[in-house]
């Protein structure tokens, strides 16, 4: 049956994971022409956009988080539901074996990664009838960075900077604007928000992503809505929080509010935040074949415009060189706002590596190292690997170890995204270390980077997770917490939460 649904699907994977949709495109767009090119916010969205366009010429995955595939599927009376569920488990299996899909279904429990993206609950699929004669899918790729910035709150509530938010648009207009600030850079900004006012815990949150099925540039059918959605635009981008949390004037390109019934003794406000990488295709398919008869977000008869401009990434003469290892009076003579270009020798580590750091020597000397908060995706190429994607993942996960492996191991830098906490900013101090923010999501721009794969430790943690031995070349980074105490991102929260409390008035 439907002898090329298969196909289709995995099309439809493939160019998600690779090739920004055009909505989202013109609003990154729009997003650089309003940042100045020589701030940290205009050269992270000139890296950006260089990214964007590298992934689609060479169909990579446009971030190494290739998130949750979430499927919504459209099917007419009588469809075979079974057998085009098996069909996209195959799909999403085959798009991973690709290298297209970072392997990204881990076992809750031991951590175990099958490999596949295929486990309990992955990927998701989500299945409607409908009274017309085709099949309709449609596909987001949403990363663990910005799924850990969603928020749900229940109203009445007391929100920082916001003062109560009531059950009425108001009170939900507070609770969109604290989400976007709480997010700060760790969900990568400028992102979107997709909100479900009402349901209940479970299909608020289901119906906040829906919302992020729309496209950017629509408008909502309810004029209260319209107006609510419209004003939170134009407020958010006054909190000042920028590309990767750098300071900027772009917060946000989309905010997309739904609503659902609700209990009279509960009130929701679901927020599903979604990140640059804003990934979210679909088709149309022939129910007898199965063959792709359209394309959803997508105009073929309009060119896909490049993002980058003819310069793309523009160094200003200020950068700063440093060769790994690193020496303690190199560090200390970095400080907060430097943009770097880390050349050298490179280690990966992320959750479990840290945890594993906790209670065991490592697997290599770190003294004097760089370590790079990245769950890359990598291809076997005979006896070696080659890394096909790799910007870096949120840091703040690894707070609760990073003071530790800084002072037990000698660790001088460590590359991530969104910054760290107070105890890291104290170990920093200590030990003589810095924290360089590099631009996430930026995993093809970054890969391009790598000029080896010298080898690679705890493999048995997956391919994710793995402490990868890489050496860069000219890897951009910015400094973002220096070894003086400074934090950028305690800076920009604090000036971002004035704004915020002058519009909570
Ligand atoms: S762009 Fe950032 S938040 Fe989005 S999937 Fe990539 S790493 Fe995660």
């Amino acid at each position: 049956m439907l002898p090329q649904f298969f196909d289709s699907v995995v099309s439809l994977v493939v160019k998600t994971s690779t090739d920004l949709p055009p909505d989202v495109r013109a609003a990154m767009k729009v997003a650089m022409g309003q940042e100045d090119s020589a701030t940290q916010s205009g050269q992270a969205l000139a890296i950006i956009a260089e990214n964007i366009d590298l992934a689609a010429d060479g169909e990579g995955a446009i971030c190494q988080d290739t998130g949750m595939p979430t499927f919504e599927v459209h099917v007419p009376i009588g469809a075979n539901q079974v057998e085009m569920r098996r069909q996209i488990r195959d799909a999403v299996s085959e798009a991973t074996r690709r290298g297209k899909l970072r392997p990204n279904s881990v076992d809750s429990i031991t951590g175990e990664n099958s490999g596949t993206n295929l486990g309990p609950g992955t990927p998701i699929i989500h299945f409607d009838q409908w009274e017309r004669d085709d099949i309709e899918v449609k596909l987001i790729l949403k990363g663990g960075g910005c799924e850990n910035m969603n928020a749900q709150y229940s109203v009445p509530v007391e929100l920082a900077n916001l003062g109560r938010a009531d059950r009425n648009l108001e009170g939900v207009r507070k609770c969109i604007l604290h989400a976007v600030w709480n997010a700060q850079g760790k969900g990568c900004a400028p992102g979107a928000v997709g909100v479900c006012i009402g349901g209940d815990r479970t299909s608020g949150y289901v119906h906040a992503k829906e919302q992020l099925f729309r496209t950017l540039d629509d408008v909502n059918p309810d004029p209260r809505l319209a107006e609510l959605e419209a004003s939170i635009m134009g407020e958010i981008n006054k909190l000042g929080i920028g590309t990767m949390g750098f300071g900027g004037r772009v917060s946000l390109i989309g905010c997309k509010i739904g609503v659902q019934n609700r209990l009279p003794a509960s009130f929701f406000v679901s927020v599903a935040y979604d990140c640059w990488a804003f990934r979210r295709l679909g088709v149309v398919l022939d129910a007898k074949t199965g063959a792709i008869t359209q394309w959803l977000y997508r105009d073929p008869a309009s060119p896909v415009i490049a993002m980058a401009d003819q310069a793309g990434f523009q160094r200003t003469g200020r950068e700063v060189a440093l060769q790994a290892p690193l020496t303690e009076a190199q560090v200390r003579s970095l400080k907060v706002g430097d943009v770097v270009l880390v050349s050298g020798p490179v280690f990966t580590g992320r959750d479990q590596v840290h945890a594993y750091l906790m209670k065991h020597d490592p697997p290599v000397d770190m003294r004097g190292s760089v370590l790079y908060h990245c769950g890359p995706v990598v291809a076997k190429d005979g006896d070696s690997w080659r890394v096909t994607a790799a910007g870096p993942t949120t840091s703040i996960r690894e707070e609760p170890y990073q003071a530790d492996v800084i002072k037990r191991y000698g660790v001088r830098a460590v590359i991530g995204k969104g910054g760290m906490g107070a105890k890291t900013l104290a170990a920093l101090k200590e030990a003589g270390a810095v924290y360089l923010n590099g631009i996430g999501g930026a995993a093809q721009f970054y890969a391009r980077t790598i000029t080896g794969v010298e080898g690679v430790s705890l493999l048995e943690f997956g391919t994710p997770e793995a402490m990868w031995h890489l050496t860069v070349k000219d890897f951009p980074a910015i400094v973002t917490m220096d070894a003086h105490g400074n934090s950028l991102h305690k800076e920009i929260e604090q000036e971002s939460a004035k704004a915020l409390a002058a519009l909570g008035v």
